[in-house]
């Protein structure tokens, strides 16, 4: 971001090939286009932000690993103890740790087996892990359990 704005012949440089690089992509900009000033700041972007356990603030996963599972990324569910759980979609969560045996019981995603996630700080519980019967997994978790960095 510093370079892109820093000086005018960053500027000139950037206005030269404002149609190009970031629209193209293309391979022939780059030798142009050293001290690639829009991937700083896309890996600016990228830097994630934690999101971690509410009981001992483990980390648990990031704003980054955000998915979306048919169709949202927030779903409201009810298990059958009539607890109400508002999950958020994660492709990943490295700070929850997968419990027992997956099963497909009373399961809120269909074709997914779950388990029990828990938090690898405090193992207080955050929520589940959903893996496809297909291949492919991601986390549901409890987002009343979870605090930003
Ligand atoms: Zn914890």
């Amino acid at each position: 971001m510093v370079r892109l704005f820093g000086s005018l012949d960053t500027n000139a440089r950037f206005s030269a090939h404002s149609e190009c690089p970031l629209l193209r992509g293309a391979e022939e900009c780059k030798s142009d286009w050293q001290a690639p000033a829009a991937n700083a700041e896309s890996i600016e972007d990228r830097k994630p932000r934690f999101l971690l356990c509410k009981t001992c603030l483990h980390r648990v996963t990031a704003e980054n690993a955000r998915t979306e599972v048919q169709g949202k990324h927030v779903h409201v569910f009810c298990n059958p103890y009539g607890l109400v759980f508002e999950i958020g979609c994660f492709g990943a969560a490295p700070g929850c740790a997968p419990l027992g045996l997956p099963s497909l019981e009373f399961t809120w995603f269909p074709g997914y087996e779950w388990q029990v996630g828990v938090c690898r700080g405090c193992r207080a519980h955050l929520g589940w892990r959903y893996i496809a019967v297909h291949g492919g997994e991601f986390y549901g978790l409890i987002l009343a359990n979870l605090v930003g960095e």
